[in-house]
């Protein structure tokens, strides 16, 4: 086979940047290990920023967005015992969409199957070669049969466990990482959510989030030691500690039932440079991971993946410089990102390693939040995604 770009991942960033490309007359193609169900089974992101919903319109597929996106103009963060309502839309004029990951991954298949796009899924083995070449090509198994695909560019989009990164030899990367010595408990439930707006706790016992999929099913999450499994929490006691977390009258009207999804995710900051070698482009997981407390993980895959179909675009039309780019524009935005993800990790969470000095500090941060204009329109300004 040959194809113009070749995009390794068919998550979020792999299906947007094809559908981009084609859009635009380049001709892609997308290899995804596993299925399609298991794809679209995955709970994940649910906060889509300004500016992923205005490329989800430019690509066509913004429709069931904007019917069934629920548009929140701010957020409530209660911690050491202050209320501090960030007016997103009064502080810098723009908001942010609650639209599942889920449903921006349908969206883009159904776009995607619309104009006959070639997605294979279950692709096995997938190994990238002679990308610091000028005729590079991707080898991979599927139903049995060995197969090859040349072509100009190859995109790595397939997350923080795929081979894209890998291929790029250590000695010219470099790997910035932070660890946070605990994890986030998930449960989805059919419930209705907590708050119009999303609640995020700071207390003693640890971190709570109180967010939303639609009017019938919220997403809550609780800190957790990395030591916990899935296994030792009931439902019972996730509603119990997730009151606890909360101030009284917001625990009071917390409606409970049963989890239909749970999970743990561990959190970290990842970001490895250059997202470029040669010929093979890293876009969103492949290339940095954020605690996803400022639910910015999503968010960063459509910037580079916006920056990435761009520069792809304007290179087949001649113009080489904004791939050669590429990599340095995406991570000017990447690394400003971890920085507010990093900051609203390290405000909100319990460190109970690191003493009471860090609880006053952090108690003194949501104090100078509460009464600073200034300090609200910067987390303002970071929450809704700075611009691209
Ligand atoms: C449990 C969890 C919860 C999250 N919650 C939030 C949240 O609340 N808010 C938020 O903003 N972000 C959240 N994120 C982050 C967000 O989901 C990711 O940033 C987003 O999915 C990135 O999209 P992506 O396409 O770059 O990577 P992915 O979604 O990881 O997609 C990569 C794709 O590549 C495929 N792949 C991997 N290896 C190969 C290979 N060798 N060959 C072919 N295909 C391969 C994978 O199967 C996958 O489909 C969460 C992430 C996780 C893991």
């Amino acid at each position: 086979m040959r194809h113009q770009v070749c995009i390794i991942g068919g998550g979020p960033s792999g299906l947007l940047l094809c559908l981009l490309l084609r859009r635009a007359g380049v001709d892609a193609i997308v290899l995804e290990q596993r299925s399609r169900a298991y794809v679209l089974g995955r709970i994940r992101a649910g906060v889509l920023e300004q500016g992923l919903v205005d490329i989800l319109h430019h690509a066509g597929v913004g429709q069931r967005l904007a019917a069934e996106g629920f548009v929140h103009d701010g957020t409530l963060i209660v911690a050491h015992g202050r209320r501090v309502h960030i007016d997103f839309k009064a502080l810098t004029g723009k908001t942010v969409t609650i639209y599942g990951q889920t449903e921006v991954t349908r969206d883009l298949y159904d776009a995607l199957d619309a104009m006959g796009a070639p997605v294979l899924h279950e692709a096995e083995g997938v190994t990238i070669h002679g990308a610091e070449t000028d005729a590079p090509y991707v080898t991979f198994t599927r139903g049995g049969q060995a197969q090859r695909i040349d072509c100009d560019y190859i995109a790595g989009c397939d997350g923080f466990h795929g081979v894209s990164r890998r291929t790029i030899p250590e000695a010219l990367r470099q790997e910035f990482e932070h660890v946070y010595p605990f994890g986030w408990l998930g449960i989805l439930s059919e419930t209705p959510p907590l708050h119009h707006e999303l609640v995020y706790a700071g207390h003693e016992r640890g971190f709570a989030l109180c967010s939303m999929r639609n009017a019938n099913l919220s997403r809550h999450y609780l800190q957790v030691p990395l030591t916990d499994r899935v296994e030792d929490w009931t439902d019972e006691t996730f509603w119990a500690e997730l009151r606890r977390r909360l101030p009284p009258d917001l625990a009071e009207v917390l409606v409970t039932g049963p989890s239909i999804e749970k999970s743990i995710a561990p959190l970290r900051s990842f970001i490895s440079e250059p997202m470029s070698w040669g010929r093979l482009f890293l876009a969103g997981d492949a290339a940095h991971i954020v605690p996803p407390t400022g639910a910015k993980g999503l968010n960063l895959a459509a910037s580079d993946v916006w920056y990435l179909s761009q520069a792809l675009i304007a290179q087949y039309q001649g113009d080489a410089a904004p791939l050669a780019g590429y990599s340095a524009q995406a991570l000017a935005r990447v690394w400003k990102a971890s920085r507010f993800s990093w900051s609203m990790t390290r405000m909100l969470h319990s460190f109970p390693s690191e003493g009471p000095f860090l609880a006053r500090m952090q108690a003194a941060e949501v104090d100078y939040l509460a009464g600073a204009p200034a300090a609200q329109t910067a987390l303002a300004e970071n929450y809704v995604g700075l611009p691209y």
